[in-house]
């Protein structure tokens, strides 16, 4: 099975606050457009319901192919796989914030 679990994050741009819904595990053949939204640049992207911005989330993911009984679990560089977040820390875009509201 896949699973998304909603996550309460901090716009980098506006600051607002708002819980976004990111892949947890993807099953390939439970959820091909998971590989589709990783090959787009789309893959665990939320956008800000405050600014309008889209952002990457950076956060363990597993992914697991049934056909060759592969799983990867992927972590962000330098994070402790078992650490709590309360609330995911974001960075600003590198491609910057388009008419935010600075907070
Ligand atoms: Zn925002």
């Amino acid at each position: 099975m896949s699973l998304k679990s909603p996550y309460p994050v901090n716009c980098p741009c506006c600051g607002h606050g708002f819980d976004a819904a990111l892949w947890d595990s993807v099953n390939t053949s439970v959820s091909p457009e998971a590989i589709e939204l990783l090959a787009e640049g789309e893959f665990n992207v939320v956008r800000c319901p405050g600014c309008g911005e889209g952002f990457f989330v950076a956060k363990p993911v597993l992914f697991h192919f049934p056909r060759t009984q592969v799983m990867i679990y992927v972590v962000p560089d330098g994070e402790d796989h078992d650490r709590y977040y309360p609330t995911l820390t974001l960075p600003r875009p590198e491609s910057g914030c388009r008419g935010a509201k600075m907070a």
